[in-house]
């Protein structure tokens, strides 16, 4: 199973419109741990990256990406935009003048979105943040690919990392970004960033599985 660009095209709409519908969500945990904006911020940024790829015609997926990475670095005040934006970019490289995106390419696209989020903000894992959801769903697609299950399979198990790594969140204390200024009191709250980014990677999954 591969995604065309114009698929690709078609789940940042989707994208797009589960940020619309989570902003408030987001902007909740948000509020709780840190200064209520990241549901306003993902919405904004991602409005800005549909408005951004219009006009993409899919021939290069690299491309797209790269635009969808400068929309969100532009459009989105808080420490979230820098952040998937460079992993956006850092993906983009990954499929360079490609139409096609597979499992194998998404593979390297998370690793390298992982590895310029972690360069950018200098977290680790267990610093309670959006690393922390996406590092578990990184291992997962790996061992998903080592032991051959199919694309729905994998973004299933994938996205159900995520959020494993979402609830780990609860039980930890913040290291890194606004949240860290609260230290203990960080515990029992989970991260918005993991859980964007773990809802980010289950829109991933279900627009494969309509797909297929
Ligand atoms: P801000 O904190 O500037 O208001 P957002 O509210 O949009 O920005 O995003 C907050 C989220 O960003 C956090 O929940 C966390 O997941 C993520 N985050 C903050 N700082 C870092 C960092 N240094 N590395 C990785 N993720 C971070
Ligand atoms: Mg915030």
């Amino acid at each position: 199973m591969s995604l065309t660009g114009l698929q690709v095209k078609d789940l940042f709409m989707k994208l797009n419109e589960v940020m619309a519908k989570n902003k408030e969500y987001l902007t909740t945990l948000d509020a709780t741990i840190g200064d209520g904006d990241h549901g306003l911020n993902l919405n904004k940024g991602f409005t800005a990256v549909v408005d951004k790829i219009k006009d993409e015609d899919g021939n290069n997926i690299g491309d797209m990406l790269k635009k969808v990475g400068m929309a969100l670095v532009s459009n989105v005040g808080g420490a979230s935009g820098p952040l998937y934006g460079t992993a956006f970019m850092k993906a983009a490289v990954d499929v360079n003048g490609k139409s096609q995106v597979d499992l194998k390419d998404f593979r390297n696209m998370l690793q390298s979105a992982l590895e310029g989020i972690k360069m950018r903000g200098k977290a680790e894992l267990d610093d309670k943040t959006m690393v922390d959801s996406i590092e578990p769903a990184l291992n997962q697609l790996k061992k998903s690919i080592d032991e051959g299950d199919n694309a729905v399979d994998a973004l299933f198990k994938v996205k159900e990392a995520a959020y494993n790594g979402v609830e780990h969140t609860k039980t930890i204390i913040a290291k890194k970004g606004r949240a860290s200024y609260l230290g203990d009191r960080s515990i029992g709250h989970q991260d918005p960033g993991a859980t964007s980014s773990a809802l980010i990677l289950e829109t991933i999954y279900e627009y494969v599985k309509s797909q297929t």
